[in-house]
């Protein structure tokens, strides 16, 4: 008990201290997620350097002022002691530096920068060792303390001077690719270490510095060794934090990499709907699987879905990037079985060369803009920086804006396409399309807000807002009279997966009166992609209602001729890009004309879209069509025009 209330033996009050923090930091240090392997590795030498010396900073002091306990440690024990924990005083300012730069991602391949790495410390551990056999460089008085011999004595301090200003350097140039909080965390631990010095020449004691080292150590571990802000905890991929992190850091340094990365199809739709547990299963298998193809470290993901890979130290290597894209393509187009459910997926690779394509972190966010813009065209190609168009960036942020109010702003208007049906001379149909007019930008095109609106959540309203101009258009013109048998109203696969679906277009066709049989909607082929039951679920309940269905766009997607065969779908629409193609090629016609034949015997009806000319629409009547739109007949009108145009031609 002596040893601890005499003021003398502060020290080993200290080093008691200090190894219980030191204790402290492993118990946390180990129990956190295994994820930058590199950089805990390095800080689990840390930990065990620091609690050496700290071990035989103790036993040293109990040597010194504990008379009785002495006789245990003895002299020449002591001198040992001394040596060890010089030898570790000097291994963590090395130790530190290497800490460092695994922090900034620094890596010393070549042989000769590793050496001239570790040659400091090395001198100072020979120096050390030395005094086993020789007293050139210090001795032991006869107390045990440890005297230095000058001018040589003090060489030994060099490697210390040479490993702090390698550290400044690199906390000065990097530290802004840091969050503040880190940046913060960073500076105090370097001044901990720093400040342990003076504070032992003052106090002559070593056991305050040591107290710092674990005070530092245990400020670290919370912060840079906290890897929730880095890690996504379910699937232990990299968060968008990590990736910014990563992406800077190897900026600065001037790597050259690249960022593979895959899009899953609608994969926010998946993981909603088929709930938590078999989302986060999902997404722990897809994160296993990619994890198994990069680096430790190297896998990040901005959305779920938006899986992200990267490749540091590697000049865009085509060969690599591809190979490892097609082991990729190759796993997705196997279905992913999770709770004894199979789902498929699709994917989109993209491939980002930094720094030549990107050369900021703000570049790249903007790049991610326009790359979620083409990857909704759903191509299976990879997507490179060269075919994306930049400008679309600031143009898509106003749009956005717009979009959110242009419900409240009154900017929203319903205009109506005529459709003709050959078979009684009449335009018994139409389709329900939107248009946006802003007061600055004009008339904007929906083909342009509608992706926007499917991705900010407006285009539920949007969409209900349109189906209740429809029903009004009905209930409140003479258009029933005039002919108009139903309209078509486009649905998106956003509205599609909503579970109350059917009860809202319930409640609105019910407010005007208007029948279900007066009601088509447009959904496009994606659909079949069968991804979501509550999808199905949704067309079959309004199916059973009366309300039919089209298959929009159809022949520009990638479909499965024998799932669409079942579809509960009354009507094709052939895409506009399948008809005008057909009139420039050979070839083309040949596509159009088989695809007419499939629709035929699948026994649907068929609505032949973009017909511009008097020659498409003879010829295409000939083929069987059973309804014609185009601009040959009418363009989309406004309501009042629409009305009048049925006056003119059906009445
Ligand atoms: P869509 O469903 O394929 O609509 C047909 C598009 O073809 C319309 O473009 C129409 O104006 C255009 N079109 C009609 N005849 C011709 C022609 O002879 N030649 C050419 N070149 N084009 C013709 P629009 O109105 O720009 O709409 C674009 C897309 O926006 C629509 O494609 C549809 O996917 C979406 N959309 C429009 N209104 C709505 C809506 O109310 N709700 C939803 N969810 N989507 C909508
Ligand atoms: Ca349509
Ligand atoms: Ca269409």
């Amino acid at each position: 008990m002596e040893i601890l209330t005499n003021p003398q033996s502060h020290d080993i009050v200290f080093s008691i201290a200090s190894l219980l923090l030191i204790c402290v930091t492993f118990i946390i240090h180990i129990s956190e997620e295994n994820y930058y392997s590199k950089q805990r590795s390095v800080f689990g030498g840390i930990i065990a350097v620091a609690f050496m010396i700290n071990l035989m900073g103790l036993l040293h002091n109990i040597y010194v002022f504990s008379e009785p306990v002495d006789k245990l440690i003895g002299y020449e024990v002591n001198r040992y002691v001394v040596i060890m924990e010089k030898i570790f005083t000097y291994i963590m300012p090395f130790v530190s530096t290497r800490y460092v730069m695994s922090i900034f991602q620094i890596d010393s391949q070549r042989p000769y920068k590793k050496v001239i790495l570790i040659a400091p410390m090395l001198y100072s551990v020979l120096f050390y060792f030395s005094g086993t056999f020789m007293d050139f460089f210090f001795y032991f008085d006869q107390d045990g303390m440890i005297k230095y011999v000058y001018p040589q004595g003090a060489t030994v301090n060099f490697s210390v001077y040479l490993y702090l200003i390698f550290c400044l350097y690199m906390l000065i140039r990097y530290t802004k690719t840091l969050s503040t909080e880190k940046a913060t965390a960073i500076w105090i631990y370097f001044f901990l270490m720093m400040a342990g010095i003076p504070v032992r020449i003052i106090t002559k004691s070593s056991s305050i510095f040591e107290f710092c080292i674990s005070i530092a150590l245990l400020l670290c571990v919370y912060t840079f060794q906290n890897p929730s802000e880095f890690v996504d905890r379910m699937s232990g991929a990299g968060t968008r934090n990590a990736l910014t992190f990563a992406i800077s850091t190897n900026l600065i340094q001037k790597k050259d990499f690249t960022l593979l990365g895959i899009h899953i199809d609608r994969m926010s739709v998946v993981l909603g709907e088929n709930g938590m547990e078999v989302g986060s299963d999902l997404l722990v298998q897809i994160s296993q699987y990619l994890q198994q193809l990069c680096q430790p470290g190297n896998l990040f993901f901005l959305e779920p879905g938006d899986y992200l890979m990267l490749f540091p130290n590697i000049t865009p290597d085509e060969a690599i990037i591809e190979k490892t894209e097609d082991q990729i393509k190759k796993r997705f187009r196997e279905p992913w079985i999770v709770r004894g459910e199979s789902i498929k997926l699709f994917e989109t690779p993209f491939a980002l060369g930094f720094p030549e394509e990107i050369d900021s972190v703000e570049r790249f966010g903007e790049v991610k803009g326009v790359l979620d813009k083409a990857l909704m065209k759903q191509s299976r190609d990879i997507i490179r920086i060269s075919d994306l168009n930049m400008k679309i960036v600031e143009h898509d942020k106003k749009i956005d804006n717009i979009v959110k109010h242009a419900l409240e702003d009154g900017l929203l208007e319903v205009f109506y396409q005529p459709i003709y049906e050959p078979k009684t001379g009449k335009f018994s149909s139409c389709e329900a399309l939107l248009r946006l007019k802003d007061p600055q930008l004009g008339f904007i095109s929906p083909a342009i807000f509608m992706p926007i609106a499917e991705r900010n959540g407006t285009i539920l309203a949007i969409d209900r807002y349109v189906l209740a101009s429809v029903c009004e258009m009905l209930a409140t013109t003479e258009a029933r009279m005039l002919g108009l048998e139903y309209v078509e109203v486009n649905l998106s696969v956003v509205d599609c997966i909503q579970a109350n679906l059917s009860e809202n277009i319930l409640n609105t066709l019910r407010k005007y009166q208007v029948k279900p049989e007066e009601i088509n909607f447009e959904i496009t082929e994606t659909y079949e992609q069968g991804i979501t039951s509550v999808m199905n679920e949704n067309i079959e309940k309004l199916s059973d209602l009366g309300i039919t269905f089209s298959m929009d766009d159809f022949g520009t997607g990638y479909s499965n001729l024998a799932r669409i065969a079942t579809l509960p779908v009354k009507l094709f629409k052939l895409d506009k890009s399948i008809i005008q193609a057909a009139f420039d090629s050979e070839l083309s016609y040949m596509v159009m004309l088989n695809l007419i034949r499939i629709i035929k015997s699948l026994k649907k009806e068929i609505v032949a879209e973009g017909v511009e000319t008097g020659e498409q629409a003879r010829q295409i009547i000939k083929l069987g069509c059973d309804h014609i739109q185009g601009f040959f007949y009418a363009r989309p009108l406004p309501k009042d025009k629409f009305i009048e145009f049925l006056r003119d031609h059906n009445g």
